[in-house]
């Protein structure tokens, strides 16, 4: 099918915020050709799927979704139809085989073309294209984001790629090797969302830390975290994902510094025993982590931290999650994304020779998972009855007349207010407490006197 004139482009994103951010750069991107992006995917000429292959979960829900616009195009409905992300990486040429009412098909690295592999599907051509683009020359998109700057807070992409092999992981496969993007290019976005209204800069990579260390001449990440505070207007610095193992102590000495970076950090941990995290191929101990959240505590005493975990890795034993469990405790996490081992084809772990009982995992999970909530739910409850800082970013997605904002440490309060204080530090008195985020009153006047 060709599509003779540009019309409206659906992108329906799953998985983490660098695919939320691609996906914003593809809107962008085909703006300039005058694609207009919409919400409605029944109004869209073109739907793209950006799609993650992290978890079986998220794979399987593509699918879903792909053979639901499958059947509305076998049924008549003219519509160009398009899979992108990291599921495209890794299946591309069997994606096109298997579904051939799909147009198009590209991974990561097609993002900064995503224009001319649109042209040609329009032209009437089905197109693939997995290849991964030169790192040295790697085009950044520089495109604003039309709904980021609208919001109070945008991402930032630094780099693409990861050099590591954690043993789990399938990004590597799917979003090639670590390129640092220029810091004046990441700073220049910085200043053009500042003058859009954004007040909240995350700055996201898949290990942030490593940012510019492989560039000669190029800033460190916390030289990077520095500059970026510097600019007018940058009220909040957060970023993520960061790794353990290339956590510096001049980042840690930023949260000294500066008060652009905000009380909170998400620091994925995968496991508390130092066996399990060999077999991970983390490059770090148990002992080295608890360091590392020392250092930061020393720089930043109410520091929020959050982790990733894997529970039930290949030849975890009881005690080794017990380790885990120790660990949760002794950081204190004020939130986990927990999941239990999930075999993902393409990852290293798979030729481990210890295997995995999914049942002992799914048991594991579930302890791990009450005993964060009991600890979430403390965090929340401690702020009761004091007054904090938070920024508002919108409406409550609950109740009427209820706005909802977010202290520099994460915690979301949902209080009584008004649209117009979106964007605005406004502060609040913690009534209450829940697991993931608390009630709370405005304790100024709504006139600011
Ligand atoms: S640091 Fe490890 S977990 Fe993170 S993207 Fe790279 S390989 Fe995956």
């Amino acid at each position: 099918m060709a599509q003779s004139e540009p019309g409206k482009v659906y992108v329906h994103t799953f998985g983490c915020q660098m695919n939320a951010y691609d996906t914003g750069k593809i809107r962008a991107l085909l703006g300039r050709d005058g694609w207009e992006s919409t919400q409605d995917p029944d109004q869209a000429d073109l739907v793209l799927l950006n799609t993650c292959s992290i978890r079986e979960k998220a794979v399987d829900k593509m699918h879903s979704v792909l053979g639901e616009f499958r059947r509305e195009k076998r049924e008549g409905r003219q519509v160009l139809l398009g899979v992108a992300g990291c599921v495209a990486q890794m299946e591309g040429e069997a994606l096109m085989k298997r579904y051939p009412d799909v147009d198009l098909v590209f991974g990561p690295d097609g993002v900064p073309h995503v224009r001319k592999l649109v042209d040609e599907v329009a032209a009437g051509n089905r197109v693939l294209d997995t290849t991964f683009l030169d790192l040295e020359t790697y085009p950044f998109v520089t495109d604003l984001d039309p709904d980021a700057s609208s919001g109070v807070g945008a991402f930032v992409t630094i780099q693409k790629g990861c050099d590591n092999k954690c043993t789990y992981c399938i990004v590597p496969a799917t979003r090639g090797a670590e390129a640092s993007r220029p810091s004046e290019q990441i700073l220049d976005e910085c200043r053009r969302l500042v003058a859009e209204g954004v007040q909240e800069i995350t700055l996201i990579g898949q290990n942030v830390n490593s940012y510019g260390l492989k560039v000669p001449g190029e800033r460190t990440f916390a030289q990077l975290l520095y500059a970026v505070a510097d600019i007018p207007g940058v009220e909040r610095i957060r970023y993520t994902t960061s790794h353990p193992r290339d956590m510096g102590d001049d980042v840690i000495a930023a949260y000294r510094d500066l008060p652009q970076l905000t009380s909170h950090l998400h620091l994925p941990v995968q496991s508390g025993s130092n066996k399990v995290l060999r077999r991970m191929k983390r490059f770090y101990t148990r002992e080295r982590y608890l360091r590392i959240v020392d250092g930061l505590r020393e720089a930043r005493p109410d520091l929020a931290l959050t982790t990733d975990v894997i529970v039930g890795f290949p030849g975890e034993t009881d005690e080794q999650f017990e380790e885990t469990m120790t660990l949760l405790d002794e950081v204190g996490f004020v939130g986990s994304f927990s999941f239990k081992y999930s075999p993902r084809p393409g990852t290293p772990s798979l030729r481990l020779k210890e295997g995995y009982d999914d049942a002992v995992s799914g048991e594991r999970l579930i302890r791990y998972q009450d005993r964060q909530r009991e600890l979430s739910l403390a965090w929340t409850r401690s702020h009761e009855g004091q007054v904090v800082r938070v920024l508002v970013e919108g409406e409550s997605r609950h109740d009427e007349g209820v706005v909802a904002g977010r202290t520099g440490s994460n915690l979301m309060v949902n209080f009584p207010g008004s649209l117009d204080l979106i964007g605005q530090f406004v502060d609040v008195r913690v009534t209450r407490g829940f697991t993931h985020s608390s009630r709370g009153e405005r304790v100024t006047p709504p006139t600011g006197g």
